[in-house]
Parts: C-alpha cells; sequence; structure tokens
C-alpha cells in the first residue's frame, strides 16, 4: 500500500520522491511540498495524494481507518510546527481545505478557509489575536464558505441576509462592519444553515475537516469538473489531492496583505514582475473584484497612473522578500512563475506557485530571453512553445486598444484580422481589389470557382460551412482571416444587401473580421502587423537547427511562393495546377478543352493553354529558384470547370463557335454521380493523354527557360495524383519522359527532374512497393487518403463529424489531424514497402495535416523525408518538426 498523506513545511525533510510528483500529490501539493524544501516560507501542512482520491470513489465513498490515522498524524505536524491545537478553544489552529489535480483544473472544490472556527475557538481567536472584528470576520467567512462548498447550501441566502444588515445599519462597505455586526451575521448564517439542511452548522471540528476532505475527493466526479475534463481531454482516473494548511491571514489590519504576481509580464514577456495585492484582506479577495486590488510594482503603478500605493512602497521589506523569492522560483523551476502569497503583519507566506499561462508573444520571449540567461537550453526553449499558438503570431491582429462594435459571431476558420468593403461575390471582389480598395468577400458558401475573389480580398465571410469547409480550408492555405459558419448572416442577391442578426448592411459597407475569435464587427478596426523578426526569428533558427525533416508549401501562385520562402518553407511540396484554369482570362480555353467532342478539339484548346501554364510554372520556379517544386498534373473531375448560367454558356458559345445546344448536351454527357470517385486524377491523364502532355511540356519548357536565365536549375518532380495501379503509373510516366527527351532537345539542354506519385488511395499504398518500381518519391496526399479510407466526404463531413467527435468516435477531426491508428497505418505501409523497393525514395506529405502539430511528429516517427504545410503553416511545421526531432 503506498503512502496516503505527505506533511510539508514546519521543517520536513523528504526523500521520498512521490511528495514533489504532481501525479501523486498534485500540482498545488508537489509545489508546495517543493517550496518548503528549497526553504521557503510555507505554512505547513499536508497533501492526502490522488490515488486515495481514486480509491476513495473506487470504495463508494469511504475513509479507512488508516487514512483516519495518517491525516491525524500529519494534523499533529501541524500543530507542532505552528505551537496551536486544532479545536482548542483558548488558542485554536487553523487550516484551509484545497484541492489540487495534477493539472490547475476549474469545476473543483473552491478553497474553504479558516476551518476549525467555531462558536469556542472563535473566542479564542478573539483573545490571542486581540482582534474581536478579525476573529468574528474570519468565522463568518468560514461558514459561508463550508456552507456553500461542502454543505451546499445556495450562497445567495448568505449574501442576502449580509445586504439587509448592511441596509440596515446603513453602511455600503464591508469594512464598515463592526465586531459586533460580524457576530449577528455568523448567528443568522446558522440559522440560514439549519433552516436549509434540518442540522445544525457542524461545530466538531475533526467533522469539519473530514466534510472538507470528502467535499473535495467527490468534487473530481461533479458535472462541473466532467464537463472540463472532457473538453480538455484529462483522464477521469486522476483524482485530485486535498491539501490541508495553516492558515497564515491578511486581514490582520494594514501590515497584513494578499495577493498574486507572475515572475514576468504575461502578456507581452517583458521581465518585469507582474502582479496584484490589496491589503487587509483573505483569499480571493484579489480576484473576486468586491475591491479594486492594487498595483505590485511602482513601475506598474505609476504607468498606470493610479493613486494607491504599490506594496514595493507601503510594504518595502515585505516585497523586498517576495522579489527574491520570484528570482529563487525561476531559478528553481526555470520557467515564468504564477504565485499566490499573502502577508500576515508584516511576514510574507508562499501559498501557491505553478509555471504561469502566457499569451504566445509572451511565451517567445520568455523562452528567447532565458535562453540568452542561461536558464534554459534551445531544446527546452523549442519544446516550451505551442506550434499552433505562432499561427496568432503570423498574422495582423486586432489593435486590443481598438472599439469594437460586434455585429455577431461565426467559426473562427482562418485566423488573422482584417477591415474592407463587403463585396457580395469574386468578380466584385476582384474588380474592387484592382482598383485599390480592401474588400471582404461575403458569401453564403464558397466553392472553387470563387478563388480569384478570396485571393483578392482581405477577409471571407460565410453563412455557411465548418471549420474544413471550402472558404475554411482555402483561406487557411491563403492566409486569408476567414469567419465561416455566421448563421445569423443572411444575404439577399437581388438587393445586395445582408443582414447579421439585426443589423441591416449593404454591399460596400466597412466590416472588420476576427479569424481567431469569429468575431463579425462593423467598421474598420485596428490591427496590428505581425513581427517575423526578433524573437521569432530566434526561435526559428534554433528549430532549423534541431529539426530533421525538411519542410515544404504547399503554393500554387508566385504570391504564395514568395510568402512561403519568407516563412521559410525549402521548396514547394505541392503545386496544384488547377486553379491556374479558373483564372478569368483562361476559363474559357479550359471549358473549350473539357467539351471538345474529339482529341483534335482538345488540343485546339490546349494549345492556348500551353502558353498561360508555361508562364505560371516560369514564375514559380523562378520565386523558388534552387529548391525542388512538386507539381501536380491535372486532379479534379472535369464538371468543376463547366459554366453554369445560360449567359455562361452563350458566352462560351460566342468564343468557341459551337452552339449552345451542342455545349449544354457535352456538359451533360461528363455530369457524374461521385465526381470524387470518378473521372478525376490520373484518369483523366490515362483517358485525354494530351492534357498531362501539355502540362508536362508547360513545366519543362519552363524549367529550362529559368535554367538559361538563372543558372541556377530548379528540379521539377512531376507529381501524378490519384495513382491506384503502377500501370497508370508506368504508362504516364513514359508520357512525361518523353516529353522531357523532346523539350531537352529543342532547348539544347537537360535537366534533373522526377517523376512520383501520390499516395491517396488505400490501394496505392497496398501496392506502394511495386508502384515504387516507377515513382522517384511518393507524397501521401493525405486529404483523399483519410476520405477514402473512411468513406468520408470532406465537403459532407461537417453535419455528423462533430458529433463523432464529441462522443470520442474518432479523438479529433481527422481532416485537421491524421487519423494515426487508421490512416496513419496506410501512410507507415506505404513508406514501408516504398522504401523496401527504392532505399532511396523520397518520402513526403501534402495534406492539410503537413500542418498540424500531432501529424508532424507521426510524420518524424514514419521517417518521412519533409512534410508541406500552407505557406502560412510553414514556421508551425519548423517548430513541431524539431520538436518532433527532440522526441
Ligand atoms: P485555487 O486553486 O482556486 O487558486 P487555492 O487553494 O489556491 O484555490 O486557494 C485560493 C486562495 O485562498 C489562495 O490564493 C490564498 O489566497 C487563500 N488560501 C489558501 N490556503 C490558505 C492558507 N493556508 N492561508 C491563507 N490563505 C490561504
Ligand atoms: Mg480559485
Ligand atoms: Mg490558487
Amino acid at each position: 500500500m503506498n503512502r496516503q498523506v505527505y506533511t510539508f513545511g514546519g521543517g520536513v525533510k523528504h526523500d521520498d520522491p512521490r511528495a514533489k510528483d504532481k501525479v501523486i500529490t498534485g500540482g498545488k501539493g508537489a509545489n508546495l511540498s517543493e517550496m518548503a524544501g528549497i526553504g521557503l516560507p510555507v505554512p505547513p501542512g499536508f497533501t492526502i495524494t490522488t490515488e486515495t482520491c481514486v480509491q476513495y470513489l473506487a470504495d463508494g465513498g469511504d475513509f479507512s481507518d488508516a487514512l483516519r490515522a495518517d491525516v491525524a498524524q500529519a494534523l499533529i505536524h501541524i500543530e507542532k510546527a505552528v505551537g496551536k491545537t486544532f479545536g482548542d478553544a483558548a488558542d485554536p489552529l487553523l487550516v484551509s481545505v484545497r484541492s489540487g489535480a495534477r493539472v490547475s483544473m476549474p469545476g473543483m472544490m473552491d478553497t474553504v478557509l479558516n476551518l476549525g472556527l467555531n462558536d469556542q475557538t472563535v473566542e479564542g481567536l478573539a483573545t490571542t489575536s486581540g482582534d474581536d472584528r478579525f476573529a468574528w470576520d474570519s468565522y463568518r467567512r468560514f461558514v459561508q464558505m463550508y456552507s456553500d462548498v461542502v454543505l451546499g447550501v445556495e450562497h445567495h441566502l448568505f449574501e442576502e441576509a449580509l445586504e439587509i444588515a448592511k441596509e440596515d445599519q446603513g453602511y455600503h462597505n464591508d469594512v464598515e462592519m463592526s465586531a459586533d455586526d460580524w457576530r449577528k451575521i455568523v448567528k443568522q448564517y446558522k440559522a440560514i444553515v439549519s433552516a436549509e439542511l434540518g442540522h445544525e452548522f457542524p461545530q466538531d471540528v475533526t467533522e469539519q475537516l473530514w466534510g472538507a476532505i470528502k467535499a473535495v475527493f467527490d468534487s473530481w466526479d461533479s458535472d462541473r469538473a466532467k464537463v472540463y475534463r472532457r473538453l480538455n481531454d484529462i483522464p477521469g482516473d486522476w483524482g485530485t489531492a486535498v491539501n490541508v494548511q495553516a492558515m497564515v491571514f491578511g486581514n490582520m489590519g494594514d501590515t497584513s496583505a494578499t495577493g498574486v504576481a507572475f515572475t514576468r509580464d504575461p502578456a507581452t514577456g517583458e521581465r518585469a514582475y507582474y502582479g496584484e495585492w490589496l491589503v487587509n484582506a483573505q483569499g480571493e479577495d484579489v480576484v473576486a473584484g468586491i475591491r479594486t486590488p492594487q498595483y505590485l510594482t511602482k513601475a506598474a503603478r505609476e504607468r498606470a497612473g493610479a493613486k494607491p500605493l504599490s506594496m514595493e512602497e507601503s510594504m518595502p521589506d515585505a516585497y523586498g522578500e517576495l522579489a527574491a523569492v520570484f528570482d529563487l522560483l525561476e531559478k528553481h523551476y526555470r520557467d515564468m512563475q504564477d504565485i499566490e502569497f499573502t502577508v500576515q503583519q508584516g511576514k510574507l507566506w508562499m501559498l501557491q506557485t505553478r509555471s504561469g499561462k502566457r499569451t504566445a508573444k509572451a511565451a517567445l520571449k520568455m523562452a528567447v530571453d532565458m535562453v540568452d540567461e542561461g536558464l534554459i537550453d534551445e531544446a527546452t526553449a523549442i519544446r516550451r512553445i505551442d506550434p499552433m499558438a505562432l499561427d496568432q503570431l503570423l498574422h495582423p491582429t486586432l489593435d486590443p486598444k481598438a472599439v469594437r462594435d460586434i455585429l455577431g459571431k461565426g467559426l473562427p476558420a482562418s485566423p488573422g484580422a482584417a477591415s474592407g468593403a463587403i463585396v457580395l461575390d469574386a468578380d466584385t471582389a476582384e474588380k474592387r481589389a484592382e482598383m485599390g480598395e480592401s474588400v471582404i468577400l461575403v458569401r453564403v458558401e464558397t466553392s472553387p470557382e470563387d478563388i480569384h475573389g478570396m485571393h483578392a480580398a482581405k477577409g471571407i465571410l460565410t453563412a455557411r460551412g465548418g471549420m474544413t469547409s471550402h472558404a475554411a480550408v482555402v483561406a487557411r492555405g491563403m492566409g486569408r482571416p476567414c469567419v465561416s459558419g455566421a448563421s445569423a448572416l443572411s444575404i439577399d442577391m437581388k438587393t445586395r444587401t445582408l443582414r447579421i442578426a439585426n443589423r441591416a448592411l449593404k454591399e460596400g459597407d466597412i466590416i472588420t473580421l476576427d479569424g481567431a475569435t469569429g468575431d463579425i464587427m462593423f467598421g474598420q478596426v485596428s490591427t496590428i502587423e505581425p513581427e517575423l523578426a526578433g524573437d521569432f526569428g530566434t526561435l526559428m533558427v534554433w528549430a532549423d537547427k534541431h529539426r530533421r525533416m525538411k519542410v515544404r508549401a504547399n503554393a500554387e501562385t508566385p504570391q504564395d511562393c514568395k510568402m512561403a520562402r519568407q516563412f521559410g518553407a525549402e521548396g514547394v511540396g505541392l503545386c496544384r495546377t488547377e486553379h491556374m484554369f479558373f483564372d478569368a482570362s483562361r476559363i474559357s480555353a479550359v471549358r473549350q478543352m473539357i467539351l471538345a467532342e474529339d482529341e483534335a478539339g482538345r488540343r485546339t484548346a490546349l494549345e492556348k493553354l500551353l502558353p498561360e501554364q508555361r508562364d505560371d510554372f516560369h514564375q514559380i520556379f523562378w520565386e523558388m529558384a534552387g529548391l525542388p517544386v512538386t507539381i501536380r498534373l491535372l486532379d479534379p473531375p472535369l464538371h468543376e470547370f463547366l459554366p453554369h448560367s445560360d449567359a455562361e454558356f452563350a458566352e462560351l458559345s460566342d468564343t468557341i463557335g459551337i452552339g449552345v445546344d451542342t455545349l449544354k448536351r457535352r456538359a451533360d454527357e461528363l455530369h457524374e454521380f461521385n465526381p470524387m470517385l470518378g473521372h478525376r486524377g490520373c484518369r483523366l491523364g490515362i483517358t485525354f493523354p494530351e492534357i498531362y502532355e501539355m502540362q508536362a511540356r508547360a513545366i519543362f519548357e519552363a524549367a529550362c527557360d529559368v535554367a538559361e536565365r538563372l543558372g541556377d536549375a530548379p528540379v521539377p518532380e512531376v507529381m501524378i495524383p490519384l495513382v491506384a495501379t503502377k500501370k497508370e503509373l508506368q504508362i504516364l510516366k513514359k508520357l512525361v519522359d518523353e516529353i522531357a527527351t523532346k523539350v531537352f532537345a529543342e532547348k539544347g539542354r537537360t535537366l534533373d527532374y522526377m517523376v512520383g506519385t501520390m499516395i491517396e488511395l488505400p490501394r496505392a499504398a497496398l501496392m506502394a512497393g511495386e508502384i515504387a518500381e516507377e515513382a522517384k518519391f511518393f507524397s501521401f496526399g493525405t486529404n483523399d487518403l483519410t476520405q477514402t479510407t473512411l468513406g468520408v466526404s470532406r465537403d459532407d463531413a461537417a453535419r455528423f463529424l462533430s458529433p463523432y467527435v464529441e462522443k470520442g468516435i474518432y479523438p479529433r477531426d481527422p481532416f485537421v489531424s491524421l487519423d494515426i491508428e487508421g490512416v496513419g497505418q496506410l501512410v507507415q505501409m506505404g513508406a514501408d514497402r516504398g522504401r523496401a523497393t527504392r532505399a532511396d525514395i523520397k518520402l513526403g506529405i501534402c495534406g492539410e495535416h503537413g500542418g498540424d502539430p500531432a501529424s508532424i511528429a507521426f510524420c518524424e516517427a514514419v521517417g518521412l523525408d519533409y512534410v508541406s504545410a500552407s505557406p502560412f503553416r510553414v514556421p508551425i511545421a519548423r517548430l513541431a518538426a524539431a520538436q518532433a526531432a527532440l522526441g
């Protein structure tokens, strides 16, 4: 049987490492023990272990005799250390009872202070302290807290009684209450308890103590705690510890105080103590908002222009001691600490310390500063930053000081803040943006045809669609702020107006989006630009030093490539070629090609597209000079490019000289029941080889031209999508090789290039060994691999996927974080089988998962050569890859 109770403070020295292990004594208990161990002034106490809680709950809420004996023993330890006896009517020991799980967890029982007071001991406290009012104030606080959190009497009953008493006396404030007033209140409070519960408030101090311990244990299984655990992935079998600790009093007059502090500024990371305190106050008075707390330091008070003196000024001795403790704790824990303290008649007592929560910006600054200070090493700094938190830093953010007029809220689909004029369609967005206007594209939902408008817009707002909707995925990829699924938004395209909740707006009105919160605001709200040099740059340099995998970007425009390089991309992992086809200048040639009756017709249209594609690739190779660029040949179902409206058909008919009826018939023929599993990917290349021929030619001509001009040859990696069999790849590789040979002969030069494939069908993963005979590289297309393995369409998943995640069927959205258990097996298998055939096969991942830290850790474990993520995710991927490499 493991030890159930650990004492701390009062000079105990533990050899047992369990005492300082959060798993056993909880975060609060472990740190109290740790602080006492390094000689800091911690009121003596003891901790009942988390294991005891788990056992208690399993036993159906019973305490063993052994536990009762251990607690009695530990109480004697406190009594000896303090020189007072629990329940002694003349000079009573009072304790606090505090919950404390492995991680800080709202929902657990609130702390009970001043336990051990009853009708007798309160008199003893009054005598020994020489302060009647203090004693009765403490007692009424205890009765109220204990009745509320342990006995379950509603606290508003007490608050109302106090309000009435103050009104009767004509008081405005608690401080006006005299000892006698408090005495009367205690009487009333006890009467409330009797009336509510049908029994007296417990006068037996031992009964009080066990009641509180029981309440802490029971609170582990409270609804509040369960909800919090579910939302934060905290296992239900951890249990909570209970801390019982001698009281110190911050409410013993003007030389006493209580406060909370951070050893550095948690908002900016600045190396300055930061905190709040209150004279003559107890417990949570500082955070409760009843009185306005004062600044800790003189500098902070002066900066805020506040009058009430700082602790530094009014209690210089205690403050000096506290500052020394700050430094000691930071050195000890090698991290910024969040501290709770109390001063009793000039003497400082430490009540809690833990690593403090911080903003992303502060986390970065602290990590870099602490390496400079020699407090931590680079690896620790790298591990300490949550890669996803970098997202906040890479985009403009709203100026926190700016006034906001919130219209409504949607989902925070893509981070960053943007202001601009409302535009209701993609063409208008493009037109107005070209004239230099900032615009926000507002749509019911977006589709591939809106891409140019999304590119032109500063931000995107949709009424429908979840976090993985088209708008959300594309916006994240482009780094555009996006708020999706704003259900309060309705759009009237006829009048070109919209409503958000009850506010009417029209096209051209200025709005602001905060893609990190989902807020939609009226008017222009000023923003702050991200800072990519400085601490951010330093951390990135360290990350690059420690990672093994390369990081590439998914990018298809020269602008994306430029941004990707700025963010540190080491190549393009996925250049989709279809987005280029939606461009207004090309769409009719694309449509002409698709709707052509025969190969000759297609070739005519493709000839028009060749120079355009060549130009695209030329620009991309130019931006990515010296780096590998993976270009995926045409992938989507052709119907995505078809005209929709009669007007579009008429326009196309005019341009290419084919009758509208013929065009419509041809469009009907192209209709597919399930286009995602239809005529797309390499199936297009197999049936219409001239399309891939044109694309291959465009790639090699552009590559040769850039090599000619730069001398620094790009390394094209031609990627064939949706391959399921070796034969498909064999045919298409041959086609690409033939074009390459031709172009090289024409240009009089050769270039290194590779042909490889995406692994995005389960069959491809299974057959990877054979496919690798043809493929020089594999890129795991985990978006489609997830769709095809789970049999779930990403575009239709919104309706059922969140309930699935809530019920724990999938731990996270499998389109956001790779389903490692399932889809991960196929990735592992594909990689293993590929390498078995071709030892030096290049392996990468290009799905959305390439920017997700958990998925990146998996890629490291599989031994992939690189991950590829959207440009804005490149820094996140660099950091996550370093963390994965560090293990
Ligand atoms: P939480 O987990 O909600 O922060 P704590 O157990 O830290 O709860 O208690 C809240 C506050 O109660 C502490 O910050 C401290 O001010 C006060 N407190 C707790 N124990 C004692 C004690 N032994 N003596 C004086 N004040 C205490
Ligand atoms: Mg609290
Ligand atoms: Mg606390």
